[in-house]
């Protein structure tokens, strides 16, 4: 098997997800691909990076799966998109990563988050993974669009400590629009966490002029403040930064005029969930 032992590989530790990676995983036999996405002995990451402030609380080590069914517009990392733009890695070799860092992370009061593109596309991978970062006492965060979390069983949840819920907006149409897929498997997610009373952090991307609908944005905080286990709300601000990735791989990016949001129209965001008593940032 190919692994990222072998030197045709970059380093698995990138400066940050920023970072263009692609056709890294091509080279393996598409049988050999399913059958380590089946049995979780091999999953597909971009990269790790390490320090990270904002991917959960304290300073984590963040892992960034490759594979999304999302089509975001605004999406700064579509390299994740096509899984086989990820480094081949054996679950051994992840969970040494792991194992590199857990003092420092627990010093730290930090932990791990698997993000990506979507994590549960890889989902034995992704619960062999976080369930060794539990095991080891490392505290665990899951980034997802929602849209495969009924690939979870109720046991696997229970072994993920918080889970980054993205929600990319409220009505259904624009959902479909700015994401390529239906919103209905997210919120049925983001229901059964709360129904299990999982730690949630909701985050979501501002994008003006696209995300920014007064009526939707209170619909969505309405809806958040019902679920009683959002424990937190991250507005994101939408940038640029990985517009040029979409040039590289010929994508068809459509949102390169629009500016990122002022503070002041994310301070507007910010407080509809307040507004209802959610703790936003
Ligand atoms: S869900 Fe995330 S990785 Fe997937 S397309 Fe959207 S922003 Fe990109």
């Amino acid at each position: 098997m190919n692994t990222a032992t072998e030197l045709q590989y970059p380093p698995l530790q990138a400066e940050s997800p920023f970072e263009l990676r692609r056709n890294l995983g091509s080279k393996m036999p598409e049988a050999q691909v399913r059958q380590a996405l089946a049995s979780g002995e091999m999953g597909f990451l971009h990269s790790f990076t390490t320090g990270s402030t904002v991917d959960g609380p304290g300073v984590r080590l963040v892992a960034w799966t490759t594979g999304c069914q999302f089509r975001c517009l605004y999406c700064h990392n579509p390299d994740t998109w096509n899984v086989n733009n990820g480094i081949p890695v054996t679950l051994s070799m992840a969970i040494e990563q792991l194992r590199k860092y857990r003092h420092g992370l627990k010093v730290m009061a930090g932990g791990f988050t698997l993000s990506g593109g979507e994590p549960l596309l890889q989902d034995r991978f992704a619960v062999r993974l976080l369930g060794a970062a539990q095991n080891m006492g490392i505290h665990t965060a899951l980034d997802t669009n929602g849209s495969l979390g009924n690939r979870l069983s109720d046991q696997e949840l229970n072994a993920i400590d918080l889970v980054l819920l993205d929600i990319k907006c409220w009505n259904p149409e624009l959902h479909q629009y700015l994401t390529a897929t239906a919103i209905d498997p997210v919120l049925q997610f983001a229901r059964r966490l709360a129904s299990r009373k999982r730690p949630v952090w909701l985050r979501y991307v501002l994008v003006p002029d696209l995300t920014d609908d007064p009526h939707d944005v209170g619909q969505l905080a309405n809806f958040a403040a019902q679920l009683g286990n959002i424990e937190r709300v991250d507005i994101l601000p939408f940038h640029q930064l990985g517009q040029y990735k979409w040039k590289e791989l010929n994508l068809n990016y459509t949102l390169q005029h629009v500016q990122p949001p002022s503070a002041q129209h994310v301070g507007i965001v910010r407080d509809s969930f307040r507004a209802r008593g959610l703790n936003a940032y």
